[in-house]
């Protein structure tokens, strides 16, 4: 380990109380995407404190900028939480709240640190997708352009001439500090109206078109399309019944479908994507009623720079043993970070000290030494040899970055 490594760790060592304090206190303050406005407060409070100069982005983000000059690396943290699964009130229950704890610890370690490079550390506000309707409001007001934090600050140029990006995660995983190399799925989003016609059900069934017919017929076409998906694509659709009219002596006249599609990797999605659309819209159009599927851009899959994983193991075997690396664990869950990774070379590592369930009210940080103290080290470790051994995608990235904006994200027909 060089000298400068070295005195970054220690570094981090010695704010270790500081830290875990501030990690407890995001914990403690969750919010849902684009409404961080406290967290925003708490991270500029912080900043204004060590005389750090930051920007605004995407609502409720900020950006940190250290160093100058080639290469730029971005290292990315998300902010929101999640509504609690039971009652009221939002819990920090996907751990980002250490991932913004991890970024405010690399920040003051490498603050006052000569650096042979930029680092570009990103608050990225709104990674759930959830809450859209909300998020709906934000775009028709043009305060943001996408619901998700990482779209809307790639459309908004804050990647524009940064060379590679790196972020970490809370992983589950048990008997192990870290995963690395692990693969996200992509997603796409459906959501199909039926509209039929109302009928008295028993005087004059014939009078009327059931909708929840053909919502029933889609959802067992949709189980029927299965069979045709590659076990190895890791395709997964789970359609529900999310609206359904319902009185027993009248005729349903509207039921909804909505489902995700997700898949391991984009051909795979598009394809499985083509196949549920298709068969959710012929489904209703056999039973003669009138269909509306409308089909929306989740995330992509993640597809992880393996250069840049093998110097985020390196320093990961500087704090801790062979054993205690997972690598390339294949999670059902998606992440934003895999529309970035489409466009510039990028890696998520996971870090354990988390129990409970992921989105669930009984998630909680256990092990802080390591979901509060490592993960900022193995960030600045790989930043630093980073600036030394760059992997840089800026070449051909505005064209990728155009492709994306019009065949990904332009490709809504909502
Ligand atoms: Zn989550
Ligand atoms: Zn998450």
């Amino acid at each position: 380990m060089n000298e400068q490594k070295q005195r970054v760790f220690r570094k981090i060592d010695a704010n270790g109380d500081q830290i875990i304090a501030r990690s407890r206190r995001l914990f403690e303050t969750p919010e849902l995407g684009y409404r961080e406005f406290e967290t925003n407060r708490l991270i500029r409070e912080q900043l204004d404190a060590w005389g750090v100069p930051y920007a605004p982005v995407s609502y409720t983000g900020l950006l940190v900028t250290l160093g100058q000059g080639a290469p730029v690396v971005a290292v990315l943290a998300d902010m929101d939480g999640l509504p609690r699964r039971a009652g009221t009130g939002r819990i920090h229950s996907c751990g980002h709240s250490l991932q913004t704890s991890a970024a405010l610890a690399l920040i003051e370690a490498l603050r006052d640190e000569p650096l042979q490079g930029t680092v570009k550390v990103i608050f990225t506000p709104a990674e759930e997708m959830i809450d859209l309707d909300y998020r709906q409001g934000l775009m028709d007001w043009g305060l943001v352009r996408y619901p998700s934090g990482k779209q809307d600050m790639i459309a908004g140029g804050v990647f524009d001439g940064v060379d590679c990006v790196l972020s970490c995660h809370a992983s589950g995983e048990p008997h192990c500090r870290f995963d690395v190399g692990s693969i996200l799925k992509g997603f796409v989003i459906f959501k199909t109206v039926y509209r039929g016609v109302g009928a008295h059900a028993g005087a004059a069934p014939y009078a009327g078109k059931n909708a929840l017919h053909a919502a029933l017929l889609a959802q067992t076409g949709v189980a029927f399309l299965k069979d045709r998906f590659n076990p190895q694509d890791g395709v997964n659709v789970q359609p529900v019944l999310s609206e359904a009219a319902g009185t027993v002596n009248i005729v349903p006249d509207h039921a909804v479908v909505e489902t995700y599609v997700r898949a391991r990797t984009q051909e795979a999605l598009f394809a499985a994507a083509d196949l549920v659309g298709t068969c959710l819209q012929r489904c209703g159009e056999a039973m003669d009623i009138q269909t509306e599927v409308t089909r929306r851009p989740g995330f992509l899959p993640l597809v992880q720079n393996q250069q840049i994983n093998a110097l985020v193991k390196e320093n990961m075997l500087l704090l801790a043993d062979e054993g205690d690396i997972r690598e390339n664990l294949l999670s059902g869950a998606s992440g934003d970070v895999g529309d970035l990774s489409a466009l510039l070379p990028t890696i998520q590592f996971g870090f354990t000290g988390v129990s409970g369930r992921f989105h669930g009210d009984d998630f909680a940080i256990v092990d802080e030494a390591n979901a509060c103290l490592r993960p900022p080290k193995v960030l600045a470790g790989t930043v630093l040899d980073l600036f030394e051994r760059p992997v840089s995608g800026r070449e051909g990235f505005e064209a990728r970055k155009a492709a994306y904006l019009k065949n990904w994200l332009g490709s809504s027909n909502a």
